[in-house]
């Protein structure tokens, strides 16, 4: 079975600690998320899912290794 190779620099998966630009809640978001992550706060779209990839919508606080 062939395997691509994920154009992903440095490592390949992490979770980061976001924080909601509206309500200030803060949500571990994986960065690989399949889905899309909502605020629990505010509903609000913290991270958005790109093939298989998530793209940072809020506020990185910290990156969680
Ligand atoms: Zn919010």
């Amino acid at each position: 079975m062939k395997r691509a190779r994920e154009p992903i620099p440095k490592s390949r998966s992490s979770f980061m600690l976001v924080k909601c630009p509206d309500c200030s809640e803060e949500r571990i978001v994986f960065s690989c998320a399949t889905k899309d992550v909502g605020c629990r706060g505010c509903g609000r779209t913290l991270a958005e899912s790109r093939g298989g990839r998530a793209i940072m919508l809020g506020q990185v606080v910290k990156r969680l290794d």
